[in-house]
Order: structure tokens, then sequence, then C-alpha cells
């Protein structure tokens, strides 16, 4: 005879990914408040937790969580540290829910807003981001992102309101279509955003670190800002060739202006010099700009490394 069916919900509905890095604080009452509130939501759901290479405790406190709810809970693990985006990535390839939600593991994305994100899904959305209304976030953290956030508006030309919240839900072809991708450039939200047809911003609250630190410095913050940059566009190497053709012609005329004032006669000749100068000058920025075009357009071309290594997989194996 066959087993009684464990669950109502054998369809999974809801796949949640999380990042997680260092966040051994954390992971116990994140789990206690997401397992709350995704049992309350009362569909078939899976907790993808991506471990992003933790040097603490963060995978023993992952293990005791997924050996207490093995039905739903599910366990990536990086063998390194290859930042959040990357690890929401690799969590995105394991989801088997039709609806895929997002949030960070430090509690500052409240699990009690999924249901409103899922709400607005129901309601036709097909990709819905929480933008922080009252960010609780350092001084420099909130000015480093406004300023990320500006840059990535004028590279992509994206409206969207806050990428840097994490806080969201899309269907799953949108996500289907970001793991699909080759794109080098590893910024989820703005890329997810794109193979959106009917997306829409809701307020989502913002609370402090339950614990710990924040995981970015300036170097992660700065390799994100070029990351968007160069991943959305070849327009920055662009610039530098244009840069270079104008300061070219610039230089090509005062070269002229200063050999006609030497043979007027009127001029003693440094002006020629520099000229001179600035023409080479101008001749080398050219051809780095030209370079760094090809470069960029074979970067893309050959980036087919994979983006991340994973060393386990804890999950119930299918009976
Ligand atoms: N995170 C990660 N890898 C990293 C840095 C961060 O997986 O290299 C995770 C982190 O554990 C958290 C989320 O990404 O779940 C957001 O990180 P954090 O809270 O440090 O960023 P902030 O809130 O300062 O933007
Ligand atoms: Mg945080």
């Amino acid at each position: 005879m066959q087993k009684a069916k464990k669950s109502v919900h054998a369809h999974i509905e809801v796949s949640v990914v999380i990042p997680v890095f260092n966040e051994q604080e954390n992971i116990a009452q994140l789990g206690a408040r997401l397992l709350k509130i995704m049992d309350g939501v009362r569909k078939g759901y899976e907790i993808i937790f991506v471990d992003d290479g933790s040097r603490d405790e963060t995978p023993q406190e992952l293990r005791k969580l997924f050996v207490r709810r093995s039905d739903v809970v599910r366990v990536v693990t990086f063998n390194g540290n290859y930042g959040q985006y990357v690890a929401i990535l690799a969590g995105f390839g394991y989801v088997r829910g039709d609806v895929v939600v997002t949030l960070d593991a430090d509690l500052q994305n409240p699990p009690e807003e999924i249901p409103n994100l899922l709400k607005k899904i129901d309601d036709g959305y097909d990709l819905v981001g929480g933008y922080r209304a009252k960010r609780q976030d350092s001084f420099f953290r909130t000015y480093a992102s406004r300023t990320i956030n500006f840059i990535r508006a004028k590279a992509t030309g994206l409206e969207m309101k806050d990428h840097g919240c994490m806080l969201r839900a899309y269907k799953k072809f949108i996500v289907d279509e970001v793991v699909k991708t080759r794109e080098t450039s590893t910024f989820i939200t703005a890329l997810a955003q794109k193979f959106a047809g009917n997306p829409i911003d809701i307020p989502v609250a913002h609370d402090e670190r339950a614990a710990g630190g924040s995981k970015y410095n300036l170097y992660k913050l700065i390799r994100i800002a070029f990351d968007l940059l160069t991943g959305f566009s070849l327009a920055p190497l662009q610039i530098f060739t244009i840069i270079g053709m104008v300061i070219s012609f610039l230089s090509g005329v005062y070269f002229f202006v200063e050999l006609f004032k030497k043979v007027i006669g009127h001029h003693h000749g440094y002006g020629l010099h520099f000229a001179f100068v600035f023409l080479l000058l101008s001749v080398i920025i050219l051809g780095v700009g030209l370079l760094g075009e090809y470069l960029g357009r074979a970067y893309f071309a050959v980036c087919q490394h994979p983006r991340f290594v994973i060393r386990e997989v804890l999950e119930k194996k299918d009976e």
C-alpha cells in the first residue's frame, strides 16, 4: 500500500532563498520567525539557505535547522566566499517553487513581510520589489548605497526604487531567465528587473541588524559599483574612447595654432612642445580605450567559467 502523503502541500509554491555569510547569531531567530510565518501562509514552500563560505558557526546552525525541519529546509554550501549576489544566484538554480522570495539573513528584512509580497504576486505582478521606507543602517552604508543606486539608475536606465533591498518576490520564469544569462554581471535585482513585464515596488519594514556587523566594507561596495557599470554595458569603455577622440582633436587644433604662431614668427615655441605632448598623450589614451573595448568584448565572450563552487547540499532525498 502507498504510504500516506506527509504534507498536504506536495507541490511547492514558494521558494525562499537566503544568502548567509557569518551570521551565526541570527540563524536560530531567523529560522524560527521564517518557519512560523511560512507555515502560516498555508502554501507548499521550501527555504534554501546558501552558505557563502561562512567561517563562524553558521554551518552548524544551518545544519541544526535542517535536521529539525528537513521537510522544508535545504542548505547549499559554497567552498568559499563569493558574495551575496552569487549566493542568491546559486540558490536560484535550486528553486522548485512557482514564486521565489529573497531576503537577507540578518533579520533586517522582516520575514513577516513575505505574505505582503506574495499577495502582490497573487494580484498578478510578476516581480515585487520591496523598498526600505525607513532605512536602519549606518550613515555611511546608507549613503554608499544611494550612490550605487544612482550609478545603477544611470547605467541601466531601469526604474526601481531600491535595488539594494533584498526583500523581493519573483515569478519563477524571471528567476529562470536570470539563471540562464551568462552575463558576467551578478547584479540580480537589476537583471531580474530587465526580465519583468509587470513589476511593482512596495514599501517594506527595515529593522536594525539583529546581531553582528554589516558584511560589506568599502572594497566590496566599490566592487559592486563596478560590477554594475561593466556588467551592463561597454559604455564606460566607450566613454574612454570618446574622451580620447576629443582630446586628440583639440590637441590637433592646438598643435596647428602653435605651428602657425611659430611660422609667422612671434613665439618661442614652448606651446608647440606642449601641444605635441598632449597629442601623444591623447593617442595613448585613445589606444587604451580601444584596447579596453576589445578586451571588454573578449571578456564577455570568454567568461564562461563557473561563478561558484558548491561543496555540499543538505536536502531531504525524495522518497
Ligand atoms: N552576505 C553574503 N555574502 C557576503 C556578504 C553578505 O551572503 O559576502 C549576506 C549576509 O549574510 C546577509 C546579506 O548578504 O544575509 C546582506 O548582507 P549585510 O547585511 O551584511 O549587508 P547590508 O545589510 O549591510 O547591506
Ligand atoms: Mg544587513
